[in-house]
């Protein structure tokens, strides 16, 4: 039983959307459950749509889940902020187990504690101020308390992580950290280890970044008296120039990319070798092979590179591998949505037949074949003229080779690519030019483009008109 358990903090990126896929691949290989658990219980940081993004994704990729309230035949996620009893009942049962203490200090007193410990070169941390007051000299203030763990003031706390091995912590770098918010949240912390309990989550998969959080988890299930769940920490993703990633190395939101006509079997496949690889070559695979393969084992401890430009060849590959009418039919909307106003909607169905196989081997996004055939659509074309000289050809040979080429042209019959090519070939040693600068006038005047699909094929679904 696993979780994957996003703040909604912001859009879910590369590294939120890679954890959910190695909890889900590692559920549907071992025949176990896959959970969404939202963990909003910090109203600060909260930002608007990012739920909906998240869940958004998980659809997009067929990251299904596989319970949690039902409404309407479906499952929604749980969201830790609808159960805000739970995490004050446990906060509660360690205070009176005197696991844990309420504390009084004001935002100014923790202020100047902070600035003293930076000023003495001191670890940051709580200095225990209140754990040590009786609760009489505490209340004076009129301030809301929090609730703070009594963490042990010395000892160890380690624990054997899956894919890091053994991993020890010393007591006394942890402070006594919150639990329960003075606006009656509960911390990541608390919610976070009462959640995987009542859950019966049995294995934790989650960035390396909360590696230094799991030593105060394990003291939570060790004073509720819990048995921890089993712990792998996957590794980092970092640039090609190694810092962490970011928008700068091209990695956006998934949604993004889904708007941007990446695929999601190829988004997948991407995903799954961010730190796991079946045999250090094997690049395409397919869902049912990653859940086939997909083991703890051959996840690696060291950083995994984000490749934008893998990514695209990725995309590429599995654009290739469609059939030309589920190609056709994964193009319509982004057609829809991109090109120009004028164009009429709906799109005829057996143009763009005629079309998307042109444009099949080319493409290495779906929102990019908008650009690329825009010119089949619209009826007049918007270009440099310049374009029209290629390399070494004059105004007059240029104007020449279009006319003498529309002439013969217009006597054809039968205007197919091959019927087409026949005549126009020979037809660059009669004007005196090569043939890729008689082709290459040709396509800007055809397509107003420099690169295009193959010439006599765009011209015959154009048609002689
Ligand atoms: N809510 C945490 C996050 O945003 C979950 C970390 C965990 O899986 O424990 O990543």
């Amino acid at each position: 039983r696993v979780r994957f358990a996003p703040s909604p903090t912001g859009y879910p990126h590369v590294g939120n959307i890679r954890t959910a896929l190695f909890n889900w691949l590692f559920a549907r290989h071992y025949g176990g459950s896959f959970i969404v658990r939202i963990e909003d219980t910090d109203i600060t940081r909260k930002v608007e749509g990012a739920v909906e993004a998240t869940l958004d994704s998980l659809r997009w990729l067929g990251l299904d889940w596989d319970e949690g309230p039902e409404v309407g035949g479906k499952y929604k996620p749980y969201v830790q902020s609808q159960r805000l009893d739970i995490y004050r009942e446990f906060a509660q049962r360690l205070i009176s187990q005197g696991n844990a203490y309420y504390c009084y200090c004001s935002p100014q007193r923790l202020e100047e504690m902070r600035s003293e410990q930076v000023r003495r070169k001191l670890p940051p941390g709580y200095d225990r101020h209140c754990r040590y007051l009786r609760q009489e000299e505490k209340e004076a203030k009129g301030i809301i308390p929090v609730v703070r763990f009594k963490t042990p003031l010395n000892g160890q706390t380690e624990f054997t992580d899956l894919i890091r091995g053994k991993v020890v912590f010393e007591n006394n770098t942890i402070d006594d950290f919150v639990l329960l918010k003075s606006d009656g949240y509960p911390t990541y912390h608390l919610a976070n280890v009462v959640d995987d309990h009542l859950m019966k989550i049995s294995h934790v998969l989650r960035a390396e970044e909360w590696l230094s959080s799991t030593p105060r988890h394990l003291l939570l299930y060790q004073a509720l008296g819990f048995e921890p769940p089993q712990f792998a920490h996957l590794p980092m993703l970092l640039g090609a120039d190694r810092a962490k990633l970011s928008k700068r190395h091209g990695a956006v939101s998934i949604t993004e990319y889904r708007d941007q006509g990446y695929l999601p079997e190829a988004m997948m496949n991407f995903l799954a070798l961010l730190g796991w690889s079946l045999d250090d070559k094997t690049e395409i695979l397919s869902r049912q092979e990653l859940i086939d393969n997909f083991s703890l084992e051959r996840i690696s401890r060291t950083a995994a590179i984000f490749n934008q430009d893998k990514l695209s060849w990725m995309n590429g590959v599995y654009i290739r591998s469609l059939s030309q009418e589920d190609f056709t039919q994964r193009v319509i909307p982004f057609l829809e949505r991109d090109l120009p106003s004028e164009v009429k909607r709906p799109l005829s169905t057996s143009y763009l037949n005629q079309i998307m196989p042109l444009i099949q081997e080319r493409a290495r996004t779906l929102a990019e074949v908008a650009e690329l055939t825009q010119f089949f659509f619209v009826d007049e074309l918007d270009y440099d003229a310049a374009l029209l000289l290629g390399k070494n050809m004059s105004y007059k040979s240029t104007i020449q080779a279009l006319e003498v080429t529309q002439q013969r042209l217009e006597q054809l019959n039968i205007f197919d690519a091959e019927s087409m090519e026949a005549v126009v070939r020979p037809l660059a040693g009669e004007l005196g030019l090569k043939t890729g600068q008689l082709f290459g006038t040709l396509r800007v005047a055809v397509t107003g483009r420099t690169a295009a699909p193959p010439l006599f094929q765009t011209m015959a679904v154009l048609g002689k008109e």
